[in-house]
């Protein structure tokens, strides 16, 4: 028989452990809440680069630590391509990694199947946080797609007992498998949007993407009160190409061509296959006297050098050029309407060349 006393303490025990287990299941309840929203914030970011934003700074803010670090894993530069087309190189994501490979980068990848939880070793942990300093325990959530390792989530704290290895991580292992998830998901979308600029036979611009980068081009001209050349190039009796050797002939002919020209234009140039057998290139901030000089490099490049076809004869290949320039004024509204007048005009020079001969560059009358 248990005494009064007895009773008493086992009763003020299990009020104890009651509201430990209540305090508990109201503390799940509200780390539940602030994992879904987090989850939350991760699948609500718009494209790659806010994504990537989120679970950087995002996540560094909402667990309240010192130092968050992604490592993804690249090996094709794929995702740093993306990334620069979308406009925020990787170098500007603070505290993201993009590594060639993950093997030989830091030898916890080769067990991380699930978040590790425990003290910070700068010898095992300094690679993959970077600038990190104070750092007691951290927290890497492996990021995952279907069972490959992508990468990880390194949380950092200054406080030894956030992390350890006591911790409970399935909340963490849950945020991994959604991040994973919108990284993979984020990366599909970047890459289709961009496959909608590209054009699939060359792997160049598009026609879409020129008139994109036209329309900003001209407001740029605008507002810097400079003026904007186009090339109009198209290849001389391209036909006979495709007659004479078939059409992967003539498809190799054009591969070679965008690489030509692509060899004699300056990185802020726009170029582009304008549609079948026909290529433009976007001069910004140049005179029309130095176009000429660049265009009349561009057909030499072409047309001194035969092409090699794929059954091993060659053929030479001459191409017509038209030039055409504007100078947007400050007043100037409807960009669209001088950007299609633009690729008209440079059109127009154009069959003045193809009716003058073909093999040859003309400016635009003034
Ligand atoms: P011109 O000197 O007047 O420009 O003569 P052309 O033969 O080049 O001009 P035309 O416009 O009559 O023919 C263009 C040809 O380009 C017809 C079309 O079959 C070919 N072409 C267009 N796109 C492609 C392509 O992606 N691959 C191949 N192989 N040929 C293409
Ligand atoms: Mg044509
Ligand atoms: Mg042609």
């Amino acid at each position: 028989m248990l005494t009064i006393k007895e009773l008493e303490t086992q009763i003020a025990d299990a009020h104890r452990r009651r509201d430990a287990l209540i305090e508990e299941v109201a503390s799940n309840a509200e780390k539940l809440q602030r994992s879904q929203q987090r989850e939350l914030s991760l699948l609500q970011a718009e494209d790659l680069n806010a994504l990537l934003h989120v679970m950087v700074d995002g996540l560094r803010e909402s667990y309240g630590l010192e130092y968050v670090s992604v490592v993804l894993c690249d090996p094709d530069h794929d995702i740093r391509h993306l990334l620069i087309a979308n406009g925020t190189p990787a170098e500007r994501i603070t505290n993201l990694l993009m590594v060639e490979s993950l093997a030989g980068y830091a030898p916890q990848y080769v067990a991380l199947h699930q978040p590790w939880l425990g003290s910070f070793a700068a010898c095992d942990h300094q690679l993959v946080c970077p600038n990190a300093s104070g750092i007691k325990s951290i927290a890497m959530i492996p990021l995952k797609h279907r069972g490959k390792l992508l990468g990880s989530i390194n949380l950092c704290s200054t406080d030894a007992s956030r992390f350890t290895r006591d911790h409970a991580s399935d909340f963490l292992a849950h945020l991994g498998v959604i991040a994973s998830f919108c990284v993979e998901n984020t990366v599909n979308r970047a890459r289709l949007l961009r496959s909608g600029f590209t054009d699939m036979l060359t792997g160049w611009n598009n026609r879409r993407y020129l008139m994109v980068r036209l329309g900003e081009e001209l407001a740029r001209a605008r507002r810097d009160r400079t003026g904007i050349v186009c090339l109009m190039l198209d290849i001389d009796h391209f036909k006979r190409v495709n007659d004479t050797w078939g059409h992967a002939a003539g498809d190799a002919v054009l591969r070679e061509l965008a690489l030509r020209i692509e060899s004699q234009v300056r990185a802020s140039d726009v170029a582009a296959r304008f549609g079948g057998e026909e290529f433009v290139v976007l001069l910004p901030n140049t005179e029309v006297s130095s176009a000429k000089l660049l265009a009349e490099r561009i057909r030499a490049a072409i047309s001194k050098t035969p092409f090699e076809l794929p059954n091993g004869e060659s053929v030479t290949v001459t191409v017509s050029i038209g030039i055409a320039e504007v100078r947007p004024r400050p007043d100037d509204r409807d960009l669209k309407t001088i950007g299609d007048a633009l690729i008209a005009r440079a059109d127009v020079a154009l069959y003045a060349a193809k009716s003058a001969g073909r093999d040859r560059v003309m400016v635009e009358a003034a």
